[in-house]
């Protein structure tokens, strides 16, 4: 069975709950007014019966007499005065009223006589006569009191009205609240089925739920958009680098098939493709690394180290020669670290001091530890980067120069660099000017004590 919706059941909630509660009310009214009209009619009675009563005074000869204001009908009340023997000596009986009802002195009560409803209220009178009088009054209830009668009217039109008018009005009103949600669902499932990461929800108007939720969908599909457009680029990108090595290899295997190499020329093709094969060897090595750090599956091992310790291993190791590569190093500095990561951090800032420095440039390492932070820096005199560019030199397979291709670089290097920094909660920043040289930052938390 199909759930109904929220807009439905909400509508149908309300309503029933506006039908119960005017059902309720009505009730109330009508039971109200009812006991309200029943005290007025006895009130009356009993008024207009001791008003009567005030006229019956004892005559000379001893018999009862009426004064002026006796009445025997008034405002609906019949007054009928009998004998102790309950003999009727004035007034008329209501035709209707057939009850032989035994009188009771000073009871205002109802009777009920062939579906009709009346008020009756004796009065015995003993003073003066012989045996006394009994006095007694009738009134026939009206049938249905005038006020009820156009409450329930007006309620039998006008709540069945109201309620209609609720339930549409309700309805049409939660419709338009929803829309935004149905248009969030409908532009998501349009998203999903055409993968058009560019569409974006339309936001309602206003700061409440919906906009915010649109707003909301729209930043989550701005950074799937975001990170989607980064894959394609950097596999578009990647495929293009290894292509070049590769078509390079190629052409140089077609050429020297074709024409008979010397031995000397067939070494050097060897040697050439040798190149190429290291260039991508260690393009497919960065590929690799980039990637893992990206999904989390190159096993970070963050452990307490001496970064100090780990920068002079690292110089030591270096192929530059001494009077160009200068370390300066001074006391323990621990961080938390993953050794691996942080050697190939330093590796990639060192070799691109050499790769774009001048011929006899130098590069500078330098380590300390202030205050809660390690501070590791490789400068260098080269032919550094230009302002506009330098945000850019962060990016995957960003080269400011490409034709600069020496060390089989491919853009990846200060990419991997800035990844690390961020895996170990630091950052690395740049300084450079063109023709001056670049200086390049690592800051690092530093570990309290050891
Ligand atoms: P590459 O593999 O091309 O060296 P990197 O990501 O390491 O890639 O560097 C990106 C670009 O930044 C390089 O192509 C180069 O133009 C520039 N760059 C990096 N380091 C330096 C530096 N020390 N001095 C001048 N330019 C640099």
């Amino acid at each position: 069975m199909k759930t109904p919706s929220v807009q439905a059941r909400l509508t149908l909630w309300y309503t029933l709950l506006m039908a119960g509660m005017g059902g309720l009310l009505l009730g109330f009214l009508v039971l109200i007014s009812g006991t309200v009209s029943t005290q007025t009619a006895m009130d009356q009675l009993e008024a207009t019966l001791r008003r009567n009563l005030s006229q019956i005074t004892q005559g000379a000869d001893g018999a009862p007499q009426l004064g002026e204001e006796f009445a025997f009908y008034d405002n609906g009340v019949y007054t009928l005065v009998y004998s102790q023997g309950e003999a009727l000596l004035a007034g008329q009986v209501p035709v209707s009223f057939t009850a032989a009802e035994p009188f009771q002195n000073g009871q205002n009560r109802p009777v009920d006589v062939a579906g009709a409803r009346y008020y009756v209220m004796d009065f015995w009178l003993p003073n003066g006569w012989e045996s006394g009088l009994w006095v007694r009054g009738i009134l026939e209830a009206p049938e249905n009191p005038q006020l009820l009668t156009n409450l329930m009217f007006i309620a039998m039109v006008t709540l069945p009205a109201f309620l209609l008018l609720a339930a549409l009005g309700g309805y049409g009103i939660a419709r338009r609240a929803f829309r935004p949600l149905k248009e969030i669902t409908s532009t998501a499932a349009a998203i999903n089925e055409a993968a058009d990461l560019s569409a974006r929800v339309a936001v309602p108007p206003g700061d409440h739920e919906f906009s915010r939720l649109a707003a909301t969908f729209n930043q989550m599909f701005a950074r799937l958009e975001g990170a989607f457009e980064a894959e394609k680029q950097f596999t578009a990108d990647a495929s293009h680098e290894l292509r070049t090595p590769v078509s390079v290899i190629k052409s140089a295997c077609e050429y020297a098939e074709k024409y008979g190499e010397t031995p000397e020329e067939q070494r050097e093709t060897l040697a050439m493709i040798h190149r190429q094969a290291d260039r991508m060897a260690e393009l497919i090595q960065q590929l690799l690394s980039i990637t893992r750090l990206d999904q989390g599956t190159e096993g970070l091992r963050l452990e307490p180290l001496d970064l100090a310790a780990l920068v002079e291993g690292v110089c030591a190791e270096q192929p530059y020669p001494r009077q160009r590569l200068f370390c300066q190093v001074g006391g323990a500095v621990w961080v938390r670290g993953d050794a691996g990561l942080l050697r190939r951090l330093l590796q990639n800032l060192i070799d691109n001091g050499f790769k774009y420095g001048t011929p006899q440039g130098h590069v500078w390492v330098t380590l300390e530890g202030k205050g809660n932070t390690a501070r590791l820096q490789v400068r260098d005199d080269g032919i550094g980067i230009p302002e506009d560019q330098q945000e850019k030199v962060w990016q995957r397979f960003y080269q400011v120069d490409p034709s600069r291709r020496e060390g089989g670089g491919a853009g990846l290097g200060l990419a991997m660099v800035k990844k690390i920094a961020q895996l170990h909660g630091g950052t690395v920043t740049l300084d450079s000017a063109p023709g001056r040289g670049s200086a390049f930052t690592l800051l690092l938390p530093r570990e309290k004590k050891l």
